[in-house]
C-alpha cells in the first residue's frame, strides 16, 4: 500500500470543466479499490457543490508575493466514495463566482499564476507533512500545469516524496511573464532553461516536465506525438530527452456513471443484448431537440468544448454537404463564440435536420450518448478523449480522427476488422472537411446494413474501458519509484 497525494485543479462531481475532472474523480477511486491510500488535493472553489460534510482540518502559513498568508485545509469526501478530499481554502483566490480558470463572465482570472502558485505551495507543505495533518505521502501525483510547480518546488526539499506528473493536455501550459516569477517569490535556482523558464517566460507546465520523477500522459499515441514538433509546443526536445520516464496510460471511464443499464439520465436502459431498446432513447433525444421523431434516419451527435482542438472548423466547413445527406445532427457544447454563432445559424436554416444546445449539461450529455447512432470527434489532437469511449459503451458508433487517444481506442471498420469483429468505429487521418465527409458517407453505408451496424455497436459495447486495468499501470509507475 502506498500513500498518494493526488493534486488536481478539478475532480468530478465536485467541480468539472473537462476530462481532467473525470480522471481525477475516478482514478483515485480505482486506486483506492486496489489498496492504495489516496487523498485528493483541490482548491476550495465557490462553485464546488456537495452534500458531503466538510470539516476544518488545519491552517497553514504559506509564502506569497507580499509575505506569509494563512490558508486553511478543509476535509471532505469524494461524493459517494470513501476517498478523502482536502480542499485548499483561500477565499481571496477561490471564494469567488466563476469556474476554476475563468471568472463569472468567462474571462481568465488575472491572478491565475498567484492562485495556482499558492495551491502548489500548499501541496508542497502537505507533501512534506508540514500541514499538521500527520500524514506524509510516498508519491505526489500532479496533473496539468496548475500543479506543475509542485515537482519543481519539491526538488528543493531533501528528502522528499517521489513525484509523478500527468499531462492531460499540452496545449495548456500556464505561461506567464518573467516578472510573475519574481513577484511570486519563487526560488531563483528554478529559473533557467533546465528549470521553469521557457523562451524567457515562466512555464508552470515545465515545472512538471523538467522535475517530476516520472511523467505520464493519457494515451500511448499522445506520449509519442508530444515528442514531435507538431504536438510538443516547443517542449518536444525536453520530452524526448525524458522519454525513458514518460509513459502513456489510456484513461479508463467511470463504469458506474456511464452505464446504459443503470444511467438515471436516459429514457430507457439497455445493453448489448437489448440494443433495440436504444430506439426509445433516440426518440427522447429527437423530441428533446425538437427534431422529427424518426427511428430510421441516422442521428449524428457531438458533445464538446467548441474550440479549434476539437475540429469544429472541419465540421463547419463540411456541414452544408453533410446536412444534404439523409441524417440528423444534434450538438451540445459551448466555447468559441464564433463557432457557437455559426452552428446556431446552421440549426436555424435546417430546423428539421440539425439542432444545437449551447451550454454545459451533464444529464443531456448522457441522453445524447444513449440516443445517438453516430458520434463525431474529428479532433486535430486529442490526448485521450472520453466521449468516443462513452459512445462505444452506449452503442453509439464514433467517427474519429486518427490522433492520440482516439487512435488508441477506436478500431476502424474495414473489411478485415469487420470480419474479425474488432471494428468499433470509423477512423480518418487527413484533417480536411473532405476526408471527414467521406468518412461520414462510409458510416452511412454501413448504417444502411443493419446487421453489420449492430455488429460494430456490439463490438464497442463489449470492450472493457473500466479503470482497473489503467489503475494497475499507474501502480506499476508508483512501484518503480
Ligand atoms: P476535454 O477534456 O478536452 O474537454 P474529453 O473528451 O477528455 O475532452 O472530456 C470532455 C468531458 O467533458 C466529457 O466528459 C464530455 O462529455 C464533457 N463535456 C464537454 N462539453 C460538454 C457539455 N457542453 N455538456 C456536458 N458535458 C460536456
Amino acid at each position: 500500500m502506498k500513500k498518494i497525494l493526488f493534486v488536481t485543479s478539478e475532480a468530478y462531481p465536485l467541480i468539472k470543466t473537462g476530462g481532467l475532472a473525470d480522471v481525477s474523480g475516478s482514478l483515485p477511486k480505482a486506486l483506492a479499490e486496489q489498496g492504495e491510500e489516496v487523498r485528493i488535493l483541490l482548491p476550495n472553489y465557490q462553485a464546488i457543490k456537495t452534500d458531503e460534510a466538510i470539516f476544518f482540518k488545519s491552517t497553514l502559513s504559506i509564502a506569497e508575493a507580499g509575505g506569509m498568508v494563512a490558508a486553511n485545509i478543509l476535509e471532505t469526501r469524494l461524493p459517494g466514495t470513501a476517498v478523502t478530499v482536502w480542499l485548499v481554502d483561500f477565499a481571496d483566490y477561490f471564494g469567488l463566482p466563476g469556474n476554476p480558470y475563468v471568472d463569472a463572465s468567462g474571462v481568465a482570472w488575472p491572478n491565475n499564476a498567484a492562485r495556482f502558485a499558492l495551491f502548489c505551495r500548499v501541496a508542497v507543505e502537505l507533501a512534506m507533512d508540514r500541514g499538521y495533518l500527520g500524514w506524509q505521502p510516498d508519491i505526489v501525483h500532479c496533473n496539468d500545469w496548475q500543479s506543475g510547480l509542485v515537482p519543481a518546488l519539491l526538488s528543493l526539499e531533501q528528502p522528499h516524496p517521489a513525484t509523478v506528473f500527468t499531462i492531460h493536455n499540452m496545449a495548456y501550459q500556464g505561461l506567464f511573464e518573467k516578472t510573475v516569477f519574481t513577484t511570486l517569490g519563487l526560488p531563483k535556482s528554478l529559473w533557467g532553461m533546465h528549470g521553469v523558464e521557457f523562451n524567457g517566460l515562466l512555464s508552470f507546465l515545465k515545472g512538471g516536465l523538467a522535475y517530476a520523477d516520472h511523467i505520464t500522459t493519457v494515451s500511448p499515441s499522445y506520449a509519442e506525438e508530444i515528442q514531435t514538433p507538431a504536438f510538443g509546443y516547443g517542449l518536444e526536445g525536453l520530452l524526448s530527452h525524458r522519454k525513458a520516464v514518460l509513459t502513456g496510460i489510456i484513461n479508463g471511464i467511470d463504469a458506474e456513471q456511464w452505464d446504459p443499464e443503470t444511467d438515471p439520465y436516459i429514457a430507457q436502459f439497455f445493453n448489448a443484448k437489448s440494443l433495440g431498446k436504444k430506439a426509445a432513447n433516440k426518440a427522447a433525444l429527437q423530441a428533446k431537440f425538437a427534431l422529427p421523431i424518426n427511428k430510421k434516419v441516422p442521428l449524428f451527435a457531438l458533445i464538446s468544448r467548441l474550440v479549434e482542438q476539437k475540429g469544429i472548423d472541419l465540421i463547419l466547413e463540411g456541414l452544408e454537404e453533410m446536412l444534404a445527406q439523409p441524417l440528423q445532427f444534434v450538438l451540445l457544447g459551448s466555447g468559441d463564440k464564433g463557432f457557437e454563432q455559426q452552428l446556431l445559424a446552421f440549426a436555424q436554416r435546417y430546423p428539421d435536420k440539425m439542432a444545437v444546445f449551447l451550454g454545459y449539461d451533464e444529464g443531456l450529455s448522457h441522453l445524447i450518448e444513449a440516443g445517438a447512432d453516430v458520434f463525431l470527434m474529428p479532433s486535430r489532437f486529442e490526448p485521450c478523449g472520453l466521449n468516443q469511449i462513452y459512445s462505444q459503451r452506449y452503442g453509439t458508433v464514433p467517427i474519429v480522427r486518427k490522433t492520440g487517444g482516439l487512435a488508441d481506442t477506436v478500431t476502424d471498420a474495414l473489411p478485415d476488422t469487420l470480419a474479425d469483429h474488432t471494428a468499433t468505429g470509423f477512423v480518418f487521418d487527413d484533417a480536411t472537411p473532405g476526408t471527414l465527409l467521406e468518412t461520414v458517407k462510409r458510416a452511412l453505408l454501413i448504417y444502411s446494413q443493419p446487421k453489420l451496424w449492430r455488429q460494430v455497436q456490439v463490438n464497442g459495447m463489449k470492450k472493457d474501458y473500466s479503470w482497473s486495468e489503467s489503475a494497475k499501470q499507474y501502480q506499476k509507475v508508483y512501484d518503480a519509484l
